[in-house]
């Protein structure tokens, strides 16, 4: 269901009149790796507007890598992310990580975000077919092949939910200098083999924010339909990944300079 060949022509999403993929044009979402409070996230909402974003991602549900680490606000954080769209109108894209929480998602959730490592938790991939037509960012699990992901993206579009965005957001390879590596090949890969559009996740590929600019610049030029990027206020104190949190003003400069590559909605 996901081939080029049976569907020649690239898939268009509309969410929430913000369209992506089978254009010339890149979609920019950026905001918190993880809601820290209703406050921050409309703040931060407001500033990735400001800056050109057109939806605003942010974390409710935390999958990390310590339990002893912040889980994330769960239902708040979601609520906090409803609040934010209210005030600013930008889409919101979230994670879910469970089954029992699609009714939550379906309601309040524009684009849900099944993180790497869900990417082959099928049962939920199934119920994500059957339970929601909401448009699902699936991003590629850090050590999945290619092949492997686009299966992923069958296993809900087989199951009854047509509307599949890839996010590559770095592989893990013996590399260490960088969190993870960014697999830049994926861009023309998937629009070869699908008609899907394909997002890429700078931050959580490069883990470091002074190496996000030149990631994201690289992928649009590569033919990325969107970019996905983490954006914090205070980095540094920043409750998950303050190391590869944009400040808004470079989150905004960043976008300048894309628009020099191509056409930023
Ligand atoms: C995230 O987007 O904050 C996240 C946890 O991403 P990934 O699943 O790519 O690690
Ligand atoms: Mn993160």
């Amino acid at each position: 269901l996901a081939s080029r060949q049976m569907h020649p022509t690239d898939t268009i999403f509309d969410i929430n009149g913000i369209k992506i993929g089978g254009q010339e044009k890149i979609v920019v979402i950026g905001g918190p790796c993880s809601v820290e409070s209703e406050e921050m996230v409309v703040q931060l909402a407001k500033d990735v507007k400001d800056a050109g974003g057109k939806m605003l991602r942010g974390g409710a549900y935390k999958p990390r890598t310590s339990p002893y680490a912040f889980q994330g606000m769960q239902t708040d954080g979601i609520l906090a992310m409803v609040k934010a769209r209210e005030e600013t109108g930008l889409p919101i894209v979230s994670e879910l990580m469970s089954a029992d929480k699609i009714d939550e998602f379906e309601r309040y959730v524009d684009v849900i975000q099944i993180g790497a490592r869900n990417m082959q938790n099928f049962e939920l991939l199934k119920e994500l077919g059957k339970r929601t037509t909401k448009p699902i960012l699936l991003k590629r699990g850090f050590a999945n092949t290619i092949d492997e992901w686009i299966m992923s993206a069958e296993y809900i579009m087989a199951n009854g939910n047509p509307n599949v965005i890839f996010c590559e957001r770095g592989i893990r390879t013996f590399e260490t200098e960088t969190r993870n590596t960014l697999d830049l090949s994926v861009i023309p890969i998937i629009k070869r083999k699908t008609h899907l559009p394909i997002v890429i996740d700078p931050s959580h590929a490069t883990g470091d924010w002074s190496l996000v600019e030149s990631a994201s610049l690289a992928a649009v030029a590569a033919g990325a339909d969107g970019l996905i990027i983490e954006v914090h206020n205070d980095p540094e104190n920043a409750f998950s990944d303050g190391d590869q949190c944009l400040k808004p003003k470079r989150f905004k400069a960043l976008i300048e300079k894309a628009r020099e590559i191509a056409q930023v909605i």
